[in-house]
């Protein structure tokens, strides 16, 4: 049997059931024939999956090639956008992200109270100012669509007086915009700190630095994985390998994910000390601004780049340039902190959830640029499959199911394709923003 050094030996101590009953489950009951679980990927979907597995009385091992939660989940800015970021063709997933949103409450209180970390859950809503006329019709339009859903969006149009009072910084130039109370932030990296933390006291063996090469399969069944050069059994394997999700060995091309990774570029600017603390998410067609403490995380370029997570001068240009916009003082800013991340995206940019088409082997992956607000769902629901045997109807319209007949290869980028990044069945270069 594999014997690897688990980075956490704590004693297993008494379950809370609070997360639960909010989760909807009705009982403690586990598939009898399901005893040990191994996810494989420790970034904020896998972390919280195995808190919520391992709460269920599950015996639970999580692999991380790296150190738990510093890919994608800690690059994130950590913005729980379920209305602004919605738009035409992507209505299919509110549903869901607002399930998620209505969680995150009950999530933060549960992971603080046993992890004893803060993750500094924020209620402030997300301003969306416009800075000329074209982006004021654009927005105006965009918000004759948002009120058009339902259920009804709290989310209302203000002057631009009343716009920099909500954020003196903002500039003089702001002509209106959208206020939404109900998109919230949390701060990502605090987040999948706790739950490393919360892993230990529910005794999950987390195993850094391990990287799992491939899943064993013994016919059309998931008998474990190969991790570090070893062979590592269990009754059932999660793939939350983010965007890294298509790589592992061993399966058929029909059954893996069609994952890829979407670069996105990140910086962080030091707020001083002599500014009004900000509160809100700001984010316009070029780029947002997330207050993190005294740190404004301004974000991000979405890039077709494979693998690459190279800063450049191009994106950091875009990203400041946007700053200085929104907020002109920010010129004068420093900047604390550069980085890039890679989005798990899929063929439609929705996530993927349940079965394989491999007995017992589930993906929870492809969250793309919601994970950080799909994670409180996808725990909760994919922790009720893996229990149950039977996927939770949130999940039933994300399998991978949808996607047959398979594509053997994730999309590539094209030199054709210069706009429309982060729409369905569309790949390009740009900065991210609220109206894309
Ligand atoms: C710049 C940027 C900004 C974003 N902003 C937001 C936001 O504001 N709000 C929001 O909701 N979402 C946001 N997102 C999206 C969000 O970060 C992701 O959807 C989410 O973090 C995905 O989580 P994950 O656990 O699937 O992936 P990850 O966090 O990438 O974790 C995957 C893990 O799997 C591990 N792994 C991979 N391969 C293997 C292997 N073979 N063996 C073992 N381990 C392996 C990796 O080391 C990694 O730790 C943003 C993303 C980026 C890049």
């Amino acid at each position: 049997m594999l014997r690897l050094e688990s980075t956490h030996t704590q004693a297993l101590p008494d379950p809370t059931l609070h997360f639960y009953t909010r989760c909807g489950a009705k009982s403690l009951t586990r598939q009898d024939n399901v005893k040990s679980i191994i996810i494989v990927g420790g970034g904020i979907i896998g972390l919280a999956t195995a808190w919520q597995l391992a709460k269920r009385g599950f015996s639970v091992r999580l692999f991380d090639r790296g150190q738990a939660g510093r890919q994608a989940s800690w690059a994130a800015a950590g913005m729980l956008s379920q209305q602004i970021e919605l738009r035409p063709g992507y209505e299919t997933l509110m549903p869901l992200l607002r399930q998620s949103a209505a969680m995150w409450p009950g999530f933060a209180a549960q992971l603080e109270a046993e992890s004893g970390r803060p993750v500094n859950y924020r209620t402030c809503g997300t301003l969306v100012p416009a800075l000329n006329d074209d982006e004021l019709r654009q927005l105006r339009h965009n918000y004759r669509y948002l009120q058009s859903l339902t259920p009804k969006l709290a989310i209302e149009w203000v002057d631009g007086e009343a716009m920099r009072s909500l954020c003196p910084l903002l500039a003089r130039t702001v002509r209106g915009g959208l206020v939404s109370t109900h998109d919230h932030q949390v701060d990502n990296r605090l987040v999948v700190q706790a739950l490393v933390v919360v892993l230990r006291k529910v005794d999950v063996e987390l195993f850094e630095h391990t990287a799992v090469s491939e899943l064993l399969l013994d016919g059309d069944c998931c008998r474990g994985i190969v991790a570090g050069g070893r062979r590592v059994l269990a009754d059932h394997t999660i793939v939350a390998a983010g965007a890294w999700s298509r790589q592992l060995g061993g399966l058929p091309p029909e059954s893996l994910p069609p994952v890829r990774p979407v670069k996105g570029q990140v910086l962080a600017l030091e707020i001083p000390s002599v500014c009004q603390p900000l509160t809100h998410v700001i984010t316009s067609t070029k780029t947002y601004l997330a207050p993190k403490g005294n740190r404004l995380i301004v974000g991000a370029t979405v890039e077709e780049e494979g693998f690459d997570t190279s800063i450049t001068s191009g994106g950091l240009m875009d990203l400041l340039f946007g700053a200085y916009q929104l907020m002109p003082g920010t010129r004068e800013w420093r900047v604390a902190e550069t980085w890039a991340g890679l989005r798990p995206g899929t063929y439609d940019n929705e996530p993927i959830f349940g079965a394989s088409g491999i007995a017992g082997l589930t993906y929870a992956t492809g969250h793309y640029r919601n994970g950080i607000l799909l994670a409180p769902i996808t725990a909760c629901k994919v922790a009720e499959y893996v229990a149950t045997g039977t996927l939770p109807t949130e999940l039933a319209n994300y399998t991978l199911a949808r996607f047959s007949p398979p594509s053997p290869q994730p999309p590539q980028l094209t030199d054709a394709a210069t706009s429309g990044a982060g729409k369905p069945g569309t790949l390009a270069k740009s900065i991210e923003g609220a109206t894309q």
